[in-house]
C-alpha cells in the first residue's frame, strides 16, 4: 500500500470529540488519502448522549477545519456497510489500554467475518491522551471540573453550556 492511499473511516460515538479523538484522527489523515469521521446514530441506544448526531458532527468539523482531506458524516447502519458505502478500504480506531483491546478484538473479528476485504487498523493513543474518553470528560464536566486541556474550546463551551441548562 502506497502511502496516503485510499479512503478510511475513524467511527465512534464522539459524545464529544475529545483531544485524543482529535490526535489519533490527525495521524490518521497524515496515513490515507481521505479520512470520514463516521458519527455514530444510535437511536436504540438506551442512554441518551449529551449531544444529538448533528451537534456531535458540527463539533467535529469545526475542530477539523484545517485538516484538508477529513470530513465527518452520521451514519446509522453496520459499520462495515457505511465503509463499503464510502469505498473504504479500513477502519482506523485509536487503542487506549489493556482495557480496550479485548473489546477491540472481538469487533475487529465481527466486522472481518462481515466483510472480509475491510481491514481494522490500529493506532496506539499518545501517552499524554491515553487515559482519556469521553465518558470521563462528560463525567468531571458534570460535575464542574475544567476540561479545557481535554477537549477543543468550542466543545468546553458547549458542554458548559448544555450541562448549564440540565
Ligand atoms: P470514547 O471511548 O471516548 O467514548 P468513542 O466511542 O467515541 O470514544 O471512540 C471512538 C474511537 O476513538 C475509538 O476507536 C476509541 O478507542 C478511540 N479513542 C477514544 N479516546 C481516545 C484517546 N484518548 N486516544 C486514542 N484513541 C481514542
Amino acid at each position: 500500500m502506497a502511502a496516503r492511499d485510499g479512503v478510511v473511516v475513524c467511527p465512534g460515538s464522539y459524545d464529544p470529540v475529545t483531544n485524543g479523538h482529535l490526535d489519533i484522527i490527525t495521524r490518521t489523515s497524515h496515513v490515507f488519502e481521505r479520512v470520514v469521521v463516521g458519527v455514530v446514530n444510535n437511536p436504540l441506544r438506551k442512554e441518551k448522549t449529551l449531544f444529538s448526531a448533528e451537534e456531535r458532527k458540527a463539533l467535529i468539523d469545526e475542530a477539523t477545519v484545517d485538516l484538508g482531506n477529513v470530513e465527518t458524516q452520521i451514519f446509522s447502519n453496520l459499520l462495515v456497510e457505511f465503509a463499503r458505502e464510502l469505498g473504504a478500504k479500513a477502519i482506523v480506531k485509536g487503542l487506549r489500554a489493556i482495557s480496550d483491546f479485548e473489546y477491540e478484538f472481538e469487533m475487529a473479528q465481527l466486522n472481518r467475518k462481515l466483510d472480509p476485504e475491510i481491514e481494522s487498523i490500529y493506532m496506539i493513543a499518545s501517552p499524554e491522551y491515553s487515559f482519556l474518553s469521553s465518558t470521563g470528560v462528560r463525567e468531571m464536566a458534570t460535575f464542574g471540573g475544567d476540561v479545557s486541556d481535554l477537549v477543543p474550546t468550542p466543545v468546553a463551551a458547549a458542554m458548559t453550556k448544555r450541562l448549564g441548562d440540565r
